[in-house]
């Protein structure tokens, strides 16, 4: 699984599951740019922690939800590393409630972020991997896109979306050897998780087969395989790592 050469962009990858990510696929080889939206302090953190390890980071600070920067960002990164192999558009946020008080900015808000800057990432990142005719992309979704979950209309709904827009981007990129897949995590120990009271996580984990909460270097481990060579033939895939908690 060596991913030496290749440049990757991850978005949300200065803290949890991104960080994890960012760490795996410079391991890799890989030359890693971290994307931040507000902590650009997280993300130096994550840059440093590459580097003193021997790989090669750089940091970018974007908005996944807006248009004009995510272009000037995948604009910049091309003129200065060349390309874009793997882009993993893992950033997203959360503004629970139940839906007869959700606010519509919350719908607007979730929406926004954990779709449409997938769909604003990809279109741009996939132009460089259509001309160089290989390419990977992979979508973090959640196992929420595929059971529901009350208190979360719009996260479930992002969520599910990805999954369609991943099946159906596959489709559309596949003859220019672009794979488009997801991850669906279940419940990773992150700043996101720590929100919920000890109650509510002890019985979260009463639901999972497994009894434990994963940890950001489990979904960094399946993100691993479907952008490496060994992943070469899996597209438009949902990979689920939740501890069995949805089968
Ligand atoms: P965290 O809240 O720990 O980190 C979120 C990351 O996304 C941060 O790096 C943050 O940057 C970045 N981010 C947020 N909004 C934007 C934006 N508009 N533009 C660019 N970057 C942004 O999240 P997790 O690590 O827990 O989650 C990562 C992904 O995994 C999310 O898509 C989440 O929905 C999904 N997921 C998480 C699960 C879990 O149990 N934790 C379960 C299932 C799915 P900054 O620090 O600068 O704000």
């Amino acid at each position: 699984m060596n991913l030496k050469g290749q440049v990757a962009v991850v978005t949300g990858g200065s803290r949890g599951i991104g960080r994890a990510i960012c760490l795996r696929l410079a391991s890799m080889g890989a030359f890693v740019y971290i994307n931040y939206v507000s902590r650009s302090t997280a993300a130096e953190e994550v840059q440093k922690e590459i580097t003193d390890a021997g790989g090669k980071a750089a940091v970018i600070g974007f908005d996944v939800a807006d248009s004009t920067g995510v272009q000037e960002a995948f604009k910049s990164v091309v003129k200065e590393a060349g390309t874009i192999d793997i882009l993993v558009n893992n950033a997203g946020i959360t503004r629970d409630g139940l839906m007869a008080r959700m606010k519509e900015s919350d719908w607007d808000d979730v929406l926004n972020t954990n779709l449409k800057g997938a769909f604003l990432c990809s279109k741009i990142a996939s132009r460089t991997m259509m001309k160089k005719k290989t390419g990977r992309i992979v979508n973090i979704s959640s196992v929420t896109g595929y059971s529901g979950n009350a208190g979360q209309v719009n996260y479930a709904a992002a969520k599910a979306g990805l999954v369609g827009f991943t099946k159906s981007m596959a489709q559309e990129y596949a003859s220019r050897n672009v794979t488009v897949n997801c991850v669906a995590p279940g419940f990773i120990e992150t700043e996101m998780t720590d929100l919920l009271d000890t109650s509510t996580q002890e019985q979260i984990k009463s639901e999972i087969p497994l009894a434990v909460f994963g940890q950001g270097e489990d979904v960094a481990g399946a993100v691993a395989y479907l952008v490496s060579e060994d992943g070469r033939y899996v597209t438009g895939q949902t990979l689920h790592v939740n501890g069995g908690m949805y089968m």
